[in-house]
């Protein structure tokens, strides 16, 4: 595992092409195909976003790194930087954390992981801290098995907020890179199952609509994830696209062709009759806790 520095404006091009560019060949150990790379804001970038405490958001997987001696490749990725790297690294794809940051864990070589160099390693003993903040079940290829803690006890964890914010990360990845990147399947309709899970355990399984649990009367935990915009008609499997609606809600909405007015976050059913979203964080946080900066 190593700890990459990005300033906020190359995030989304690390995402979108799980690339990046190094001055030094990582030596001492080399990097090993499949070790991942912690994307870790600068810190003068967190201090002035207010995200000291949250400066790593994703992980790249390493895949393979290519000399570019002439300068040609940085040329080709990076147009607009007008500097060229000798060390070109591409991965295989990115997987989003629940926000966290190093100095923040009780790793025994902090002070190393400090400062500006790039692709700094960190001694396998300290992952073990650093392991439960990667959501493998979130990534572009969902791997829950990998997950340290299970998207069922996220909420207790990492609490409400940071689970509601691995969530947006899943997004801003998703957005970066459309489905016809990841997959060129067409008959299968791409979506991350634990999105979904991810979203009905914020949620507590209750519906945004009515509120209802099933748990207390019934010793369940009995949620529906509803694409607003179904993904077989090409909606996007990001969470703003998502409901958590109980069995009985889900019904309806597909029995009368209900519409979502995202202006008032209100299902609008045909005969008139309007319900507004009881629970209706994920839309109304989204942008607004900074954790997309
Ligand atoms: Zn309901």
């Amino acid at each position: 595992m190593r700890r990459l520095n990005v300033r906020p404006a190359q995030i989304d091009e690390c995402i979108q092409n799980s690339r990046f560019a190094l001055s030094f060949r990582p030596k001492t150990p080399e990097l090993r195909q499949g070790e991942l790379l912690l994307l870790q804001l600068v810190k003068a970038d967190a201090v002035r976003l207010g995200k000291v405490r949250e400066r790593i958001n994703f992980a790249l997987v390493f895949d393979r790194i290519e000399p570019d001696p002439d300068g040609r490749l940085s040329r080709l990725y990076w147009p607009t930087e007008h500097r060229v790297w000798p060390w070109i690294v591409h991965c295989s794809m990115t997987i989003p954390t629940v926000p966290f940051s190093l100095e923040y864990l009780p790793l025994a070589a902090n002070d190393k992981y400090q400062g500006q160099d790039n692709a700094r390693y960190i001694d396998p003993h300290d992952e073990q801290w650093i392991l439960p903040f990667i959501r493998w079940s979130l990534g572009e290829t969902p791997a829950p098995y990998l997950d340290s803690i299970p998207t069922a006890t996220m909420v207790q964890k990492f609490g409400q907020p940071h689970t509601l914010a691995a969530i947006y990360n899943h997004d801003r990845i998703a957005r970066q890179r459309p489905i016809s990147k990841r997959k060129t399947v067409v008959e299968e309709f791409v979506r991350n199952e634990w999105l979904a899970a991810s979203l009905k355990v914020y949620y507590e399984h209750r519906c945004q609509i009515c509120g209802k649990s099933f748990l207390p009367d019934y010793g369940v935990e009995l949620a529906d994830a509803h694409h607003i915009h179904y993904v077989a008609q090409g909606g996007p499997d990001v969470s703003s696209n998502i409901l958590v609606v109980c069995p009985n809600h889900h019904r309806v909405i597909h029995a009368t062709d209900a519409h979502f007015n995202r202006d008032n976050l209100a299902y609008e059913y045909p005969n008139g009759f309007q319900e507004r979203l009881i629970l209706p964080d994920h839309f109304v946080y989204e942008g607004q806790l900074g954790y997309n900066v």
